[in-house]
C-alpha cells in the first residue's frame, strides 16, 4: 500500500483516504464520493480493528461482508480498497498506542474507556500506510471525527481531515453497520434518537437555553419507548465536547442509547 502511495504522489497524483469498518452503506459512500471530489486517487479502508473494541463489546460479531463491500467500492469509483489482516496491523509484540488527554473523556469515551485510543492508533498507522493528502470522516460520530482533528494538529500529520454530513434512513435513524443489528420491532425505538435531536433543535430555535432542560426532554422522549437505555445525552461545546449549560452559542448535542442490546449514538449541532 505505501509503495502504491509513494507512486502516485510521485506521479503527481493526490490521494484522498476514507477509512471504515465495512458492511459498507450509503453514509460510507457519501464519503468516498467526498474524497473522490477533491482528489485524484481514492483509497479506502477496510479493517474491523480489535484495539477499538472493550472485551464486552461486539468485535466478534460486528457485520461484515467482504464481497459485497468490495462490488460497492469498485462503484463508486474507489481505486485501491486496503484491507489489511489483523495479523498485520497487531503483529505479536505490538505495545505503541496514541492516546489523546482530553477529548476521550467525554461522551461515549466514558463508557468506552479503549475506544479512541484504538481509533486514534489505528487510524495514525493507516495513515503512515496510506500517506494521504485528504481523509474523509462522518459526523455521524461527531466525537471521532474531533479526536482525529486534534491528532493531525497535534501530531503535525499534515493532512486535511473533511468531515461529511450524516447520512439517514427514511424516518431519520443514523445510517449505521451496526443497525443491521436492531429488529423490526426495535426501529421505532431507534428512531427515537433523532426525534430527541429535532425536537431538541426545535425547543432551542423557540427560545429554550437552558441545556438541562432540552436534554430532559430528550430523555423523556427517548425514555417512552420500550427497550431503551440511555447512555448518555448531553449538550456540548463543539470543540472541547465539555458540556455547556446555557445554549448562547452553537453547540453540539449528542447521545448515545441502546435499543436491546444495541448500541446506537447521534448528534445534531443545537444553534441558537
Ligand atoms: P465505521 O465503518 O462505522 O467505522 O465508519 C467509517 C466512517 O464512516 C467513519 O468516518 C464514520 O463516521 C462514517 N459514517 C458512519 N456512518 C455514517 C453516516 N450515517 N453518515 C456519514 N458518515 C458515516
Amino acid at each position: 500500500m505505501r509503495r502504491r502511495s509513494r507512486e502516485l504522489k510521485a506521479g503527481g497524483r493526490s490521494i484522498a483516504f476514507v477509512p471504515t469498518m465495512g458492511f459498507l452503506h450509503e453514509g460510507h459512500l457519501s464519503l468516498m464520493r467526498e474524497g473522490r471530489r477533491r482528489c485524484d486517487v481514492l483509497v479506502a479502508s477496510i479493517f474491523v480493528n480489535p484495539a477499538q473494541f472493550g472485551p464486552s463489546e461486539d468485535f466478534a460479531t460486528y457485520p461484515r461482508n467482504m464481497e459485497r463491500d468490495i462490488a460497492l467500492s469498485r462503484e463508486e469509483g474507489v481505486d485501491i480498497l486496503f484491507t489489511p489482516d489483523r495479523g498485520e496491523m497487531y503483529p505479536p509484540g505490538f505495545q505503541t498506542y496514541v492516546q489523546l488527554e482530553q477529548l476521550p473523556h467525554h461522551l461515549c469515551g466514558l463508557s468506552r474507556p479503549v475506544f479512541f485510543r484504538g481509533v486514534a492508533t489505528v487510524v495514525s498507522k493507516l495513515f503512515h500506510i496510506v500517506e494521504p493528502d485528504v481523509a474523509v470522516f462522518g459526523e455521524k460520530d461527531y466525537q471521532q471525527l474531533m479526536v482525529i482533528r486534534r491528532m493531525v494538529a497535534d501530531l503535525d500529520l499534515g493532512i486535511d481531515v473533511v468531515g461529511g454530513p450524516t447520512v439517514r434512513e427514511q424516518g431519520g435513524l443514523a445510517m449505521s453497520s451496526r443497525n443491521a443489528y436492531l429488529t423490526a420491532r426495535q426501529r421505532p425505538a431507534a428512531l427515537s434518537l433523532n426525534r430527541a435531536l429535532q425536537q431538541a433543535a426545535g425547543m432551542v430555535a423557540g427560545g429554550e437555553r437552558e441545556a438541562a432542560r432540552v436534554v430532559a426532554a430528550a430523555r423523556d422522549l427517548i425514555e417512552s419507548f420500550a427497550d431503551t437505555a440511555i447512555d448518555y445525552i448531553a449538550v456540548v461545546d463543539p470543540e472541547t465536547l465539555e458540556d455547556v449549560p446555557v445554549i448562547d452559542r452553537p453547540v453540539r448535542m449528542a447521545l448515545a442509547v441502546k435499543v436491546g442490546a444495541t448500541r446506537l449514538i447521534d448528534n445534531l449541532a443545537l444553534v441558537p
